[in-house]
């Protein structure tokens, strides 16, 4: 006698079968254009030319460029932000960057000077479009008030008031039309670093016309256009929320389910520009980027452990001057403020861990 185990087969999610098949029906009618390229063989990034020429060096990962260039076929971008950013403001603001490093090495600024170089470069990025229809079923939860008595250690008794919950069922729609939702359309540059640049002033772009990229790289978008709803959906998703919970009311909101119906669904492919500029220090790779239209900026950069290690060293030096009692306690208590004050996570297996700062050009 034995039993029998199976598995059910799990339902496929709604959105999947509809709306991904939908953009890819979208994506196979939309206009293409055939444009030169060249593919780093080390990190997979594909980059137009500039003046027909293939760079030496990858403009994301700074190896050689040996592959050769061939053509390949792009859905062609609607519109593209200009750069307002000259090159000689941008090498302004990363020496202004470079010089307000606290903890690099002494060297860097002069040695990324001798190697690092300021590339002009467009970044692919997909913007969604979609008239969203949301049926949701929640709970509103509205406070009220009772008295309670206690008594206190001394056996005196009092009263005081006590906030409670009372919930009630709460089902509606909310509809919300999405503009413009943006996803990056590569994994050439960290995303994390991509969002510091934000905000993007798309209220400044314009048609796109190839002349845009004879005198400037565009990066290829290796992200397709289902992956890209995907995130533009986790995004417009966070709106959603925020709306139910609005339409729901009261004091506290619970949402028990949803179902989105995104109607209209339109995406466009458009292209922003940055600066950027790639350098190794001690073998590794590091990238500095400059929102081309804006000025904001964002670097990642190498630490000097020597430094760091001789001001934690000198703080706990300080900490024992005034408290004998708890070294331990002091110097741990530097390290915490070390690590709030330059935003850097020591990680006990990896002393060489690093984390990025980041920078607001006004
Ligand atoms: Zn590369």
């Amino acid at each position: 006698m034995f039993t029998w185990h199976w598995f059910a087969p799990s339902k496929p999610k709604k959105e999947e079968i509809n709306y991904l098949q939908l953009i890819s029906n979208l994506a196979q009618a939309a206009n293409t254009i055939e444009i030169l390229t060249v593919k780093c063989d080390t990190c997979g990034a594909q980059t137009t030319l500039e003046g027909n020429l293939v760079a030496k060096t990858c403009d994301f990962c700074d190896s050689p460029l040996i592959a050769g260039k061939g053509n390949t076929s792009i859905i062609e971008p609607a519109s593209i932000l200009t750069f307002k950013v000259t090159q000689n403001e941008g090498e302004a603001i990363f020496k202004s960057w470079i010089q307000k490093r606290w903890f690099a090495p002494n060297n860097l600024d002069k040695y990324v000077g001798q190697q690092g170089e300021l590339r002009g470069i467009y970044l692919p990025y997909w913007a969604y479009g979609s008239n969203t229809v949301t049926h949701y079923k929640g709970q509103r939860g509205t406070n009220y008030y009772t008295q309670e008595s206690y008594t206190d250690d001394k056996g005196e008794s009092y009263s005081r008031t006590v906030t409670r919950t009372r919930w009630s069922p709460s089902n509606g729609t909310v509809r919300y039309l999405f503009e413009n939702i943006l996803t990056v359309a590569t994994n050439s540059l960290p995303k994390k670093s991509l969002r510091k640049l934000e905000p993007w002033d798309l209220s400044a772009l314009i048609p796109f016309e190839q002349r845009y990229l004879s005198d400037c790289k565009a990066a290829i978008y290796g992200v397709e256009i289902q992956p890209g709803f995907k995130n533009a959906q986790k995004i417009m998703q966070k709106e959603i929320n925020y709306r139910i919970k609005r339409n729901i009311g009261g004091d506290h909101q619970r949402i028990n389910s949803q179902d989105t119906n995104y109607n209209d669904i339109k995406f466009k492919h458009i292209l922003l520009p940055i600066w950027l500029m790639t350098y190794r220090y001690h073998h590794k790779v590091y990238r500095f980027m400059i929102n081309g239209s804006t000025g904001k900026a964002h670097g990642e950069r190498p630490y000097s452990w020597i430094k760091i290690t001789l001001i934690v060293l000198l703080l706990s030096a300080i900490g024992l001057g005034v408290t004998q009692a708890a070294p331990w306690a002091n110097l741990f208590y530097n390290l915490l403020i070390i690590n709030k004050l330059f935003v850097i996570k020591f990680s006990f297996l990896n002393l060489r861990r690093y984390r990025k700062l980041h920078m607001v050009c006004s």
